[in-house]
């Protein structure tokens, strides 16, 4: 399992192996140490139970998305488009437009998912067993001000 853990001073994200995760990691951006709190089945990539990074048991499912993945297929789709539409082929310039936003359905459901931190932020990745529930906006307003409260930031 991979994890990603978010800096809770700077917000910097370091990534670490759960198998071999050292007890601490320092932050590169704040000089900061990250104390890792790696359960036994964080480390066998079986299920998340406890935030390694603070320790908070709630998380929620969200899929793995790069944002900039989807914009680059519709931006490039657009320019090919257009350049059709230039020379008055209308027909195949909506064609081109439909496909690129068909690719980018396409490229959408074949996203993994992946389980978030809702205090931290902190992400996880592996072949652990999908238990969270998907994303609930009440349970994050709460959880992130309680997180916020007890690094200090609020
Ligand atoms: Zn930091
Ligand atoms: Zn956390």
């Amino acid at each position: 399992m991979k994890i990603l853990a978010i800096c809770p001073q700077c917000g910097a994200r370091l990534p670490v192996y759960a198998a071999d995760a050292p007890a601490t990691v320092r932050c590169g951006r704040c000089g900061r140490d990250l104390p890792l709190t790696i359960t036994s089945k964080l480390r066998g990539d079986r299920s998340i139970d406890t935030c390694p990074v603070c320790k908070g048991t709630d998380f929620y499912i969200r899929k793995d998305f790069d944002p900039k993945v989807g914009l680059t297929v519709v931006i490039v789709g657009a320019f090919v488009s257009a350049v059709f539409y230039w020379f008055g082929r209308d027909l195949i310039a909506y064609a081109i437009l439909a496909a690129a936003a068909l690719i980018d359905l396409l490229v959408y459901q074949r996203l993994g998912d992946v389980t978030v931190c809702y205090r931290c932020h902190s992400e996880f990745r592996g072949a652990y067993e999908r238990t969270a529930p998907p994303f609930d906006l009440h349970t994050a307003d709460v959880l992130e001000v309680e997180y916020e409260r007890k690094i200090g930031r609020r």
